[in-house]
C-alpha cells in the first residue's frame, strides 16, 4: 500500500529538510517541485527567453526535459542532461522564478511531471511545494502546511545562504510569497483538509517526528 505525503508552505519554514527526512526515516522517495520550477525557469534565463513576457514563456514551456532523482539521500535534478542542482539555486534564478511559475502552461506542464513521478514511486512518495495538497495530489493520504514567523524563515534562510543580510533577505522572502499566494493558477494554499504545522518554535527533529506519527496514525 503506497503512502502519499503532500508538504506545503511558503519559503523557509523547514519544508525540503522536514520532507527529505520524513521520507528517509519512511523508506519513500522524495519530490522537491520547487526544484522543477526552477529548472525550468533557469532554462529560460539560459535561453535567452524574458521571463516577465508569459507568451514567451508560454511558447517554450515544453522544450527543456527535467527529471527528477528522486532518493532522499541524494535528490538529483537534470534538464536536457545536464545537472542542474548548482544553477537553481542562484540569486538570479530565485528571483525569476515566481514569474515563470505563474505562467499555466509551466504550471500544467510541471503537475503532469509531478503526477506521473507520484504514481510511479514504489513505496511511495513525500511531495513538497505549494500547491500539492490543492491541486497535484488532493488525494494525497496526509497533507501538511508549514508555517513559520517571517524573522524565523528569514533568519534560517540567510543561516543556509552564509553571511546574507537578515533584513534583506526577509524582503525577499516575503515578496516571493506575496507574488506565490497571488498568481491566479494554483497559488501557496493550505488545503482544507492540511495539518497546520508552525516550525517558528520547534527543531526540525521535533516537526519530522510531529510529521512521522501523522503517518504512522
Ligand atoms: O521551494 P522553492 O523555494 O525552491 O520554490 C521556488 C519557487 O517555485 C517558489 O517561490 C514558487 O514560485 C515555485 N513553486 C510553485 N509551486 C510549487 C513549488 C514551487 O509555484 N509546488
Amino acid at each position: 500500500e503506497s503512502v502519499i505525503v503532500a508538504i506545503d508552505g511558503p519559503s523557509g519554514t523547514g519544508k525540503s529538510s522536514t520532507s527529505k527526512a520524513v521520507a528517509a526515516k519512511l523508506g519513500l522517495s522524495y519530490l522537491d517541485t520547487g526544484a522543477q520550477y526552477r529548472a525550468i525557469t533557469w532554462w529560460m534565463l539560459s535561453n535567452g527567453i524574458d521571463v516577465d513576457d508569459a507568451a514567451a514563456v508560454a511558447d517554450a514551456s515544453g522544450k527543456p526535459v527535467i527529471l527528477s532523482g528522486t532518493d532522499p539521500s541524494h535528490p538529483t535534478i537534470t534538464v536536457d542532461g545536464v545537472d542542474a542542482s548548482g544553477p537553481i539555486r542562484t540569486q538570479e534564478v530565485t528571483s525569476a522564478v515566481s514569474a515563470v511559475s505563474a505562467v499555466p502552461e509551466v504550471r500544467s506542464r510541471i503537475t503532469e511531471l509531478q503526477r506521473s513521478i507520484a504514481a510511479s514511486a514504489p513505496l511511495g512518495i513525500v511531495v513538497e511545494g505549494r500547491d500539492i495538497g490543492t491541486t497535484v495530489l488532493p488525494d494525497a493520504d496526509l497533507k501538511i502546511f508549514l508555517t513559520a514567523s517571517a524573522e524565523a524563515r528569514a533568519a534560517r534562510r540567510a543561516g543556509e545562504l552564509k553571511g546574507a543580510d537578515v533584513a534583506a533577505t526577509r524582503e525577499a522572502l516575503v515578496r516571493r510569497d506575496a507574488a506565490d499566494s497571488s498568481r491566479k493558477t494554483s497559488p501557496l494554499a493550505k488545503a482544507d483538509d492540511a495539518v497546520e504545522v508552525d516550525t517558528t518554535d520547534l527543531t526540525l527533529q521535533q516537526v519530522v517526528e510531529c510529521v512521522v506519527t501523522l503517518v504512522d496514525e
